[in-house]
């Protein structure tokens, strides 16, 4: 039965009751009260939204997205080819791979929204890291967040067909919008970003709020960082290690400091992605991987020695270690996920962008500069337009995409971009695909039967027919005065 049909059904059998229930002793009110229903039954208008979900019917296909920052295919491949990353080999050996061109300018918050949107930067409002100050705090800039963002997300768009998301840990998702499933928010954990712009955040951490509580719990606390696991990652001398558990927060260009509070978030919401697969699987899950960027901004000089001078042979032999065996704890933290999920999920992992040798490495003096002067440290960064400035590593605008799973076909190489992410996503779930996103659904990875019995669809837009929904935070959301400022600044439109 159809919506409209099963809302008509819904109406009788209302009637019905009502006309029932009370006959003997005010037999004609009860009547009057049963007609004025029905007329109010046969006038109830569907919302847009509830209009679009009676005409459409998902395909039951769940996806599985992991988002693993910085990803690339020049760490992975020589890994694949000695058999070191089973899970993902076998993934590509499953379904499909490829090139997920990125854009500039290579901000994480922008490029992760510009994959859960479909949208440019420009149309999503999330340009930067950081908005100008809007708080008395001149100097303090707001880190951008979930209220900035102008379009609507993926963890959006499936409610309305019934359709439950699982979002954890993603790019620019606190506050936590209301959504049918879950989201764990991006400030549950210290990261770089967070710790340099104050932005910790004690409220709207979840959807459902009492998430929270459960999800606290399993914060690795970088104060007391696991060390036995550390230890298996990466070859620390004794003073390299003191050095680490000393560290108090991520200095930035400072690697051993950098390396223990990304490893420690990415362990936090690996924690807490496999405590919420273990209660159910949503329609759509999305779970964010971040140390691999941190570690390769920070490690890549150790890695590859011979594109810097000055790396000392001995240190660059154990410290080179790390990078490739991030790439096998993630392969491990994917074979876990993978065994909580259904056998047919479409499983895509994607990366923002990649990774390579920026030749240079911040100096001694530079990292004790920025030590305590996080306002220097942000302005140095914006002048060049790039995060990574001073950094040994830097990204690149090759991206990966690995799919494989349901209905994606074997064997196929394919060229994508972080555009056509959201719309595949969508049609992969039988959702209609809008014309205001400029990707493209990756029909080459699709089995044709698939497309054949779940046509794609197109809608003009899914913002004519849901509404942005707005959390509002206390001492963040900018008033009016301030909203001023950002549009005349080109922040927001
Ligand atoms: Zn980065």
């Amino acid at each position: 039965m159809d919506r409209h049909a099963e809302l008509a059904e819904d109406c009788r059998v209302r009637s019905r009751l009502s006309a029932g229930r009370y006959v003997y002793p005010v037999r004609s009110l009860t009547i009057l009260a049963a007609l004025l229903l029905l007329v109010a039954c046969q006038r109830q208008e569907l919302t847009p939204a509830q209009r679009l979900a009676a005409e459409t019917s998902p395909s039951g296909v769940k996806v599985l997205l992991v988002g693993i920052d910085g990803a690339t295919f020049s760490v992975l491949d020589p890994l694949l080819e000695a058999g070191e990353l089973p899970v993902m080999a076998d993934l590509i050996q499953q379904g499909a791979r490829g090139v997920l061109e990125s854009r500039k300018p290579s901000r994480s918050p922008a490029l992760w929204t510009t994959i859960a949107t479909g949208k440019s930067p420009r149309e999503h409002g999330v340009k930067n890291f950081k908005l100008p100050p809007v708080d008395s705090d001149k100097r303090r800039p707001v880190l951008v967040s979930s209220i900035h963002r102008q379009s609507l997300a993926l963890w959006n768009m499936l409610g309305p067909f019934g359709l439950q998301v699982g979002f954890l840990g993603w790019w620019v998702t606190w506050p936590a919008e209301p959504v049918n499933g879950w989201i764990v928010s991006d400030r549950v954990t210290h990261s770089r970003w967070i710790d340099w712009a104050g932005g910790f955040k004690d409220e709207s951490l979840t959807f459902p709020p009492e998430l929270a509580n459960e999800v606290r719990g399993l914060v690795v606390d970088p104060n007391d960082p696991p060390m036995d696991e550390i230890d298996q990652l990466v070859e620390l001398s004794d003073e390299e290690r003191s050095e680490l558990i000393a560290s108090t927060r991520p200095i930035y260009g400072h690697w051993l400091s950098v390396f223990k509070f990304g490893y420690c978030s990415q362990r936090s919401y690996e924690k807490m992605a496999l405590q919420l697969l273990d209660k159910g699987q949503p329609d759509l899950v999305g779970l964010f991987l971040i140390a691999n960027d941190p570690i390769c901004h920070t490690f890549w000089h150790f890695y590859q020695p011979e594109k810097y001078t000055g790396v000392e042979g001995e240190q660059a032999k154990r410290l080179g270690q790390l990078i490739p065996n991030f790439q096998r704890h993630n392969d491990r933290f994917l074979a876990q996920v993978l065994s909580k999920v259904d056998p047919d999920t479409v499983v895509m992992l994607i990366s923002d962008h990649g990774f390579r040798a920026s030749k240079r490495i911040p100096t001694p003096e530079e990292v004790e500069k920025y030590a305590n002067r996080f306002d220097q440290m942000w302005e140095g960064a914006e002048e060049e337009g790039v995060v990574a400035v001073g950094q040994s590593g830097r990204h690149t605008l090759h991206g990966i995409l690995i799919a494989a799973g349901g209905p994606i076909r074997k064997g196929v190489k394919t060229k994508a971009h972080l555009y056509d992410i959201a719309p595949t996503v969508l049609a992969l779930l039988g959702l209609p695909v809008p014309e205001d996103m400029p990707g493209r659904v990756l029909e080459d990875i699709i089995e044709p039967e698939f497309l054949e019995q779940h046509p794609i669809r197109t809608i003009d837009s899914y913002e004519s027919y849901l509404e942005l929904p707005r959390v509002a935070i206390a001492d963040e959301t900018p008033d009016e005065e301030a909203l001023e400022m950002l549009r005349s600044l080109g922040y927001i439109q």
